[in-house]
């Protein structure tokens, strides 16, 4: 597939989102006096899959090897710059107000990040007048063309995967344990902002402390929690129970 794309400023891409964001970026957001939440979702990891599993070793590398019970598990932890409306740095004329030091991941829309998920225009908040033909080669035969793109992909998966151990460690300092099964959904935290402050500056100048963390599978169906428990996780249904300390986002 060939694609070219202009940005038509539009705006919509800035609405209504959880923002991922890099430990850097997360720190700059609540440091600006908005709000970072913090996603979660594990999968079971009862044995290493073989090396030629590309899916497996994507995951692998932006996940942290977790316990659950007494299963192995690998734990995804997202950051995320979480608004409804506009993003609190779009200005009125739908510029971006830290143009020069908004996050990767605003810098590579509409590209993918993930080198598993195909870019498709229909399913992008671009209106058609960004993907006319005869625009800036997007996509030649489905292949990012775009070298200023391309970068930014490689250099957003190299920090993902580089801050993984610092967002373990502010899990553990959060008392943050819980989470969806991959593919069902997300169990969102939503910390205070000078706690995850704290804890973000403390997980990037202390070591991990000793000791294994374990986690718990959440999920919203009935199968799963049972398919979980029958090999040793520890794992319960979602309830409504507003003391659990997280929300749970079902796919
Ligand atoms: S940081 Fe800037 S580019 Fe990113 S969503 Fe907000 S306004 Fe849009
Ligand atoms: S939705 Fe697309 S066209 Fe609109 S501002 Fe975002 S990137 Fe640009």
């Amino acid at each position: 597939m060939d694609v070219d794309f202009e940005c038509t400023m539009c705006g919509k891409c800035c609405h209504d989102l959880r923002l991922p964001l890099t430990v850097t970026e997360a720190l700059a957001w609540l440091e600006r006096g908005n709000d970072v939440q913090i996603l979660c979702d594990a999968s079971p990891w009862p044995e290493e899959p073989p090396q030629q599993n590309l899916h497996a070793a994507h995951r692998r590398r932006r996940s942290f090897a977790a316990v659950s019970g007494s299963l192995s598990a690998r734990v995804v932890v997202i950051l995320a710059g979480a608004y409804q409306g506009a993003c609190p740095n779009l200005l009125p004329d739908m510029r971006c107000g830290i143009y020069e030091r908004r996050p990767l991941v605003c810098r590579i829309y509409p590209a993918e990040v993930s080198p598993f998920i195909e870019l498709t225009p229909g399913q992008k908040a671009c209106p058609p007048d960004a993907w006319r033909s005869g625009l800036s080669p997007l996509l030649r035969s489905g292949k990012l063309v775009d070298s200023d793109i391309t970068r930014m992909v490689q250099l957003l998966r190299d920090v993902d995967a580089s801050d993984i151990s610092i967002k373990q460690r502010v899990c553990r300092f959060l008392g943050v344990d819980s989470a969806a099964v991959w593919n069902e959904g997300f169990v969102v935290y939503s910390p205070n902002r000078v706690d995850l402050v704290t804890a973000l500056h403390r997980a990037i100048n202390e070591p991990m402390m000793p000791g294994v963390q374990p986690w718990h599978f959440i999920s919203d169906r009935q199968m799963t929690v049972e398919a979980l428990l029958s090999v040793g996780a520890s794992s319960t249904l979602v309830t409504a129970d507003k003391n659990a300390g997280f929300e749970y986002l079902g796919f």
